[in-house]
């Protein structure tokens, strides 16, 4: 059937496919933000993680469709989304502290909550600012 619709449209078999190439901007775009985040990351992390009594076996950047980062607490994994370069600093920093606690709390619940403002007092702020 697919060889019968290259040849019947004429179309050549790379359009077919699902994933559209991304274009040459937006791969620039992408590597920008991956450098940016990258030099932060680190530093935040060394700050972060022994005032909080954790670490992070390991991070990574990946484009996010609907969150800003994410935590495998199991694994202790992070990943940051990396429309966080176009942010200010300091909502980089609300997310890993986010991401971090969940190493402490899984869940969004009353504790995890009270974590955030003992260690971020204005983490609200600063979610807000993420909308
Ligand atoms: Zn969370």
């Amino acid at each position: 059937m697919y060889s019968f619709l290259r040849w019947f449209f004429g179309i050549p078999p790379r359009r077919l496919g699902t994933a559209r190439p991304r274009t040459t901007t937006q791969k620039a775009l992408d590597k920008q933000q991956r450098e940016s985040l990258t030099a932060q990351i680190p530093g935040l992390l060394a700050q972060w993680e022994p005032i909080l009594g954790v670490k992070a076996a390991q991070w990574r950047i990946r484009r996010m469709k609907t969150r800003w980062g994410s935590c495998n607490t199991r694994d202790k994994r992070i990943w940051l989304s990396l429309a966080l370069a176009d942010k200010p600093p300091r909502c980089l920093e609300y997310v890993l502290v986010h991401e971090l606690v969940h190493l402490l709390e899984p869940s969004h619940n009353a504790r995890f909550k009270s974590l955030m403002t003992q260690y971020l007092p204005d983490w609200k702020q600063r979610k807000k600012e993420l909308q």
